[in-house]
């Protein structure tokens, strides 16, 4: 199997390069093996008076690689034509060589990757053993670099898999979150929260590595289109809180999924974390959606940088305060003023105003105090499979 990626031969160019300078030879490569055959890898030097270029693929059984690794040749010939086996080679003509050296480059397990070689026109009386153990050093370095790259190919390959399966539904699953209102009268809304079956643990991180991976918005229709399917088991008094980040807000796929479904039931977050580029087109399709029926709550207020601002251009109809600023509330004024003030101009634009994160009596009685309209929080339920309702038949 060939592994030579574009990582994998700027490696090798720079270890070519270096391997050429130390031995002071005419030209040098690295050549990977593959099924009896090797393919230049990289090269160094004066390539074309040997004829050789980048992609090449000759027999291995017609190299002087093969013959190294098997001991039929030594590792350094400083006068090709002193020694028969290398000068019967019908290489050593066609390519007009010298002399040589070469050393395998070994993958951990000791697999062989290929060689890493040097050639001469003409014979080179000065290599010797010290110039071998060289060689032999930079192929360590080399093949536990293309070791260490193989190994985070194969990790990214994981996570991918890992992520594409999730947003087809493979290994996701939903949990719900009520936000309920400040004096426990009722449940308003229900928040959908996505759960994985394999790690990483926390489902923030998913986004965050799907994100990464070009693959966010993926992930996260996925996650809507598996909480969308739970909307006719939510309460019809309850709305459903659905996360999205900007770009898949601004997805044409988001709007083709809720138009099936009772979109006056539907409210989705916008994290205050992402920043925000171009608030115009942002707010083109918020339009769009609301003109849908869809509601907007503006998610983690107060954790970001520009709470006030991210409120005034969005004009939201739910405020949800974050949990940095709702824990301890009843014990710092601090935050006490900083909810109170998000509070009046959450009212003054109209949105209802939600706490989240709210674990304690003390914590709730605060935020009644302060005018938030309804919490959301351990203290109050936390996450979990939405129960089904007993449904007559
Ligand atoms: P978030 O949208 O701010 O969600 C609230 C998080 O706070 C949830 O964590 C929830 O379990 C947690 N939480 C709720 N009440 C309490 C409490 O009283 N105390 C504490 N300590 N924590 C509480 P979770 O479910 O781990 O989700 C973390 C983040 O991952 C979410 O933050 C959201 O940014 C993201 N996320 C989760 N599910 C989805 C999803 O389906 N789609 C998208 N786009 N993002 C999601
Ligand atoms: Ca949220
Ligand atoms: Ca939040």
């Amino acid at each position: 199997m060939q592994i030579a990626t574009d990582a994998v031969r700027s490696i090798s160019r720079r270890y070519v390069a270096l391997a050429r300078a130390a031995l002071g030879m005419d030209m040098a490569w690295l050549t990977e093996h593959a099924e009896a055959m090797q393919t230049v890898q990289a090269v160094d030097g004066a390539a074309e008076q040997f004829g050789v270029a980048e992609g090449d693929a000759t027999p291995l059984e017609s190299s002087y690689c093969a013959r190294v690794l098997d001991g039929r040749l030594p590792g350094t010939i400083p006068d090709v034509r002193a020694n028969p086996v290398a000068s019967a080679l019908s290489v050593t003509e066609r390519f007009g060589i010298g002399s040589y050296a070469g050393t395998p480059v070994q993958l951990p397990g000791g697999r062989v990757y290929g060689m890493l070689c040097g050639f001469g026109r003409g014979p080179q009386p000065s290599l010797s053993d010290s110039d071998l153990r060289v060689l032999e050093a930079l192929a360590g370095a080399m093949g536990e670099e293309i070791a260490e790259h193989l190994a985070d190919v194969e990790a990214h390959d994981l996570v991918r898999t890992r992520l594409e399966r999730a947003a087809r539904g493979d290994g996701m699953r939903i949990v719900v979150q009520p936000i309920v209102a400040t004096d426990g009268s009722r449940t308003i809304g229900l928040e959908a929260l996505a759960r994985f079956d394999c790690p990483p643990p926390r489902p923030d991180e998913w986004f965050a590595d799907a994100a990464r991976y070009g693959m966010g918005t993926d992930l996260e229709l996925g996650a809507i289109e598996a909480s969308l399917a739970l909307l006719p088991d939510v309460p019809s008094e309850t709305y459903l809180s659905l996360n999205v980040s900007p770009s898949t807000l601004c997805h044409a796929a988001l709007r083709a999924m809720l138009a099936d479904v009772a979109r006056e039931r539907i409210v989705v977050e916008l994290t205050e974390h992402a920043s925000v580029a171009d608030y115009g087109t942002l707010l083109g399709h918020i339009d769009a959606l609301r003109a849908d029926g869809v509601r907007l709550a503006v998610d983690d207020a107060g954790a970001g940088y520009a709470s006030f601002r991210h409120i005034l251009a969005l004009r939201p109809d739910v405020v949800k305060f974050d949990r940095a600023l709702v824990t301890g509330i009843d014990a710092d004024p601090v935050r006490e003023a900083l909810v109170g003030a998000l509070v009046t101009l959450g009212e003054g634009i109209g949105a209802t105003v939600v706490a989240e994160g709210v674990e304690t009596e003390g914590e709730r009685a605060a935020l009644r105090v302060l005018g938030v309209h309804a919490v959301q929080g351990y203290l109050v339920g936390r996450p979990a499979p939405l129960a089904r309702p007993i449904r007559q038949r």
